[in-house]
């Protein structure tokens, strides 16, 4: 299987992070990208660099203020007297329905959802490259590959099409979707990453055309907390095009599976024409979140599972933080998925 993957992504090394108020090192450090090569290719895969693609793809999934934002707010921002080392927000609009705000100060609190995501001088390129990686995966699939793996880092899942949040600046797995849909005129989300693929769901919550499914731990007590209920179904004419499968907290491999069974119905009924996989590893039992218990070889037979669905797959990377078994968990899901790849 190919994969995509530019050197360029590695810059972005965001330090600010919060939990519970507590000031951390954020966990969604460059060397994850380091262990997801290596799995990456232990799989077989072989690593290509994706192309220049331009603005375009980012665009037709989000909006030109908010990309516009992205690649100039960190110059403004150091022209603030005393400002912080990377943009962070520390004010958000209640509505958003009120007017645009002229500052940077205003504007990186309502571009950004949360205090997950500072954005450095590095941030824009890194988020670019990562995004072309996912179109590039999609086009390998335009062009006849079964599947296409786009090691995405910054990811993306928590992108909303104007606002960031989560460790997520442009959302790959709807660029990916996006880009499938010049051929494909149904494409399918299904995104099992720990956490709910909020800002996927946003982008896409009132087309028919692109359904999105995610299997995350019940954000009733975990991130992204306002969003990822079950009664979330989409709305206008993608009323039934969103399905969210909130799972119990320490949720294993047999739950997790069985959750993933009542996904494919739903996939089936649509009938989709691709499938774009958000790939979260953060699901596993050792990683540093710790809200669901997905085993090594469990992600093995969630690869294995999604196979069967049989369709042009582009696979994103989405979650999964440092620990030991980051590269494996990639490998065993490849390698699941790819054995029962015709
Ligand atoms: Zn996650």
């Amino acid at each position: 299987m190919k994969a995509f993957y530019a050197e360029e992504q590695k810059r972005h090394d965001p330090r600010a992070f919060l939990s519970s108020g507590a000031a951390q090192p954020n966990p969604e450090k460059p060397e994850r990208i380091e262990r997801l090569l290596v799995g990456a290719l232990s799989a077989g895969c072989t690593i290509e660099r994706p192309r220049d693609h331009g603005l375009g793809p980012a665009a037709a999934v989000h909006t030109p203020e908010y990309l516009d934002f992205l690649e100039h707010i960190y110059a403004r921002w150091q022209r603030i007297k005393g400002a912080s080392a990377e943009v962070i927000p520390n004010i958000h609009p209640i509505a958003r329905n009120g007017s645009y705000p002229a500052s940077a100060v205003g504007q990186a609190g309502y571009h950004m959802a949360d205090t997950a995501c500072p954005i450095s001088g590095e941030t824009w390129q890194s988020a670019l490259w990562s995004a072309w990686s996912a179109v590039d995966a999609a086009e390998a699939v335009i062009s006849g590959a079964p599947a296409a793996y786009a090691l995405c880092r910054p990811p993306g899942h928590h992108a909303f099409a104007d606002v960031a949040g989560g460790f997520c600046f442009i959302n790959n797995s709807a660029v990916a979707a996006q880009v499938l849909r010049k051929q494909a005129a149904r494409v399918a989300i299904l995104d099992v990453d720990l956490h709910h693929g909020n800002g996927t769901q946003g982008i896409f919550y009132a087309r028919p055309d692109v359904l999105t499914v995610s299997l995350h731990a019940d954000p009733v007590r975990f991130y992204p907390f306002f969003w990822g209920h079950a009664d979330e179904r989409g709305e206008g004419p993608g009323l039934g095009y969103n399905f969210n499968l909130p799972l119990p907290r320490k949720s294993a491999d047999a739950a997790f599976l069985e959750a993933l069974e009542t996904a494919f119905q739903r996939i089936r009924a649509f009938s989709p024409d691709a499938l774009v996989v958000a790939l979260g590893l953060d699901a596993f039992e050792g990683d540093p979140f710790g809200g669901l218990s997905v085993t090594t070889p469990g992600f093995s037979r969630i690869g294995e599972a999604i196979a069967k669905l049989d369709l042009p797959t582009v696979i994103v990377q989405e979650g999964g933080y440092l620990c030991d078994e980051l590269g494996d968990n990639l490998t065993t899901f490849l390698t699941g998925f790819g054995g029962k790849m015709r």
